[in-house]
């Protein structure tokens, strides 16, 4: 590979130099897309140690989980030195290991793994985390964690009678019990850790049980993933209506939080009050969602080295007319190269115009930027597009809720708004 080019800001295409999909002018792109692309800095590194998964979850998305290949030295060591000669990093980065079950590798190779990072960091102060089904986690994985300070994420779905009827191994043999396990590892070893709960039609009658189960869970925070349509699951089950409402599960998720004392914090919530209380737009477009939609402010590198931006899911993919979301390799091109791709600038400009036409019709637009293209993509065909049940369920749905118990708060106290008339 030639010698890796630093990433000129004015280089970073955008909206508006892209060319239209469809050969006609993209026009009437907003200056505040404009900006949002030309201050991207690259804040995530997804690293794809192996596409490997030990379980077989029903509502999976990841193409290709039955691959047992691993990213090789020379990969991870390309990877770094296009990330860090790009001019994007600044003096922190941040390097998640997903797309696959991590863990189904051995401590040693990722002990190698971060000692490659470590050496090609020099000055960039490199923080780790891992997202794991936490089935093989033990001991030595928790030392592992602790020496190196990984944030760990878990992902459970609620008691097992819920979480086993769709995340199950290979055999059929349901994987609470082993998720379970590995949690009491974590906590034995006082590992902070934060789950991911995907919530499928089997969830929505439940929002009792699982929210003390994960009141008694012990992690710092909840997220609730509403089970998405994207990539191999071609269809959720929340698509089917009579399965019971998200809203009423997530309202009364809400209620019984609020009537314990607020003793979950839970990642919808929390951003939404954010994102409502939060007055400067450039730190509303530092949301994992505004970053989805900048070029480069997220990078995945597959195990194979291919180069892919915008929405994690997208890697490894296929959707519309887009036969890989593979805009290079890291064997062969640096990120200049990846912006020079025909799919990528066909792709930046769909994503540019689907941000204009939420910003034109979407009341929650302040909030949101313009979605996750890759939900745009998989539900609505194209990223020039607005609403997906994606948005409905993940950014309308807590915008919603909290507005409302902040509406109703202040008419409990109309002092408060008497002070700021
Ligand atoms: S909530 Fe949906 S429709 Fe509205 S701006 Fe976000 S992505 Fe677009």
């Amino acid at each position: 590979m030639s010698p890796v080019r630093p990433v000129t800001r004015s280089a970073i295409c955008a909206p508006s130099d892209c060319p239209d999909p469809q050969s006609s002018p993209t026009t009437g792109v907003s200056e505040r897309a404009a900006t949002a692309v030309a201050e991207t800095t690259l804040d995530l590194l997804i690293l794809q140690p192996t596409p490997l998964c030990n379980l077989n979850c029903d509502y999976c998305y990841l193409p290709d989980r039955l691959n047992a290949a691993r990213m090789s030295d020379r990969v991870l060591r390309s990877a770094l030195d296009i990330v860090l000669a790009s001019g994007l990093v600044d003096t922190q980065l941040s390097i998640a290991w997903h797309a696959g079950e991590p863990t189904t590798l051995p401590v040693h190779y990722f002990e190698n793994a971060f000692a490659i990072v470590a050496k090609a960091a020099r000055g960039t102060v490199v923080h780790h985390s891992l997202q794991t089904n936490a089935t093989r986690l033990d001991d030595e994985w928790c030392r592992f964690f602790e020496r190196h300070d990984v944030r760990v994420g878990v992902s459970v779905d609620g008691p097992d009678w819920l979480h086993d009827t769709h995340r199950l191994h290979r055999s059929g043999r349901g994987s609470h019990r082993g998720v379970m396990r590995g949690i009491e590892a974590l906590k034995t070893h006082k590992i902070p850790f934060h789950a991911i709960a995907v919530v499928t039609s089997s969830s929505l009658a439940h929002p009792e049980e699982v929210f003390d189960f994960f009141r008694t869970l012990g992690c710092e925070r909840v997220g609730f993933n509403f089970e998405e349509t994207e990539s191999m699951n071609a269809r959720s089950s929340l698509a089917d209506q009579s399965a019971g409402s998200p809203r009423t599960f997530l309202e009364r998720i809400y209620d019984l939080n609020e009537a314990a004392g607020f003793p979950l914090s839970i990642r919808e919530f929390t951003g939404a009050l954010e994102a409502l209380t939060t007055t400067d737009l450039a730190s509303r477009n530092n949301t994992p969602l505004g970053q989805q939609n900048r070029p480069l402010s997220i990078l995945s590198v597959g195990f194979d080295g291919a180069l892919s931006t915008y929405s994690p899911e997208l890697l490894g993919a296929r959707a519309g007319s887009y036969e890989s979301f593979a805009f290079g390799n890291v064997l062969r091109d640096d990120l200049v190269d990846l912006m020079a791709n025909h799919s990528f600038r066909t792709l930046s400009a769909e994503i540019a115009r689907g941000i204009e036409m939420c910003a034109a019709t979407c009341g929650y637009y302040a909030f949101c930027g313009g979605g996750a293209p890759a939900n745009k993509l998989f539900e609505n065909g194209t990223c020039a597009s607005t609403e997906t049940m994606y948005c409905r369920n993940a950014i309308q749905l807590p915008i919603d809720i909290v507005l409302a118990r902040l509406e109703r708060e202040l008419s409990c106290a109309p002092e408060l708004l008497e002070e700021n008339e």
